[in-house]
């Protein structure tokens, strides 16, 4: 293959170029990106902070402790703002099928 950026020809699959250390692009495998989402099975209110949780691999009851204490410390209402355009600006997760009850069946 050929770096990117100094066109030397490098071995394929090479994470970096040899002669100018450049990371080259589609050398790792292609791995699922992680989303800050709204999480859609850990949630209280709208699921941010079970989202934060998950995104950061905390506990979401930490996350929660902490925004309360956020909130509380910065008066109130910049917390709750910041809360509001999270519940507009990310995404909700996926509901996940494991979690979900399954539709009750109508009996024939
Ligand atoms: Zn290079």
């Amino acid at each position: 293959m050929i770096c990117g950026y100094c066109q030397r020809e490098i071995a394929d699959n090479s994470n970096f170029c040899y002669f100018c250390g450049a990371r080259q692009q589609g050398a790792q495998p292609a791995r699922s990106v992680r989303r800050l989402m709204r999480s859609a099975t850990d949630k209280k209110l709208a699921g941010i902070c079970g989202g934060l949780g998950e995104y950061f691999e905390m506990d979401s009851t930490l996350v929660r402790l902490i925004w309360v204490l956020v909130v509380v410390f910065t008066g109130i209402f910049p917390g709750v703002i910041v809360y509001l355009l999270a519940w507009l600006i990310m995404p909700e997760a996926p509901q996940d099928v494991h979690a979900s009850q399954p539709a009750p069946q109508p009996n024939p």
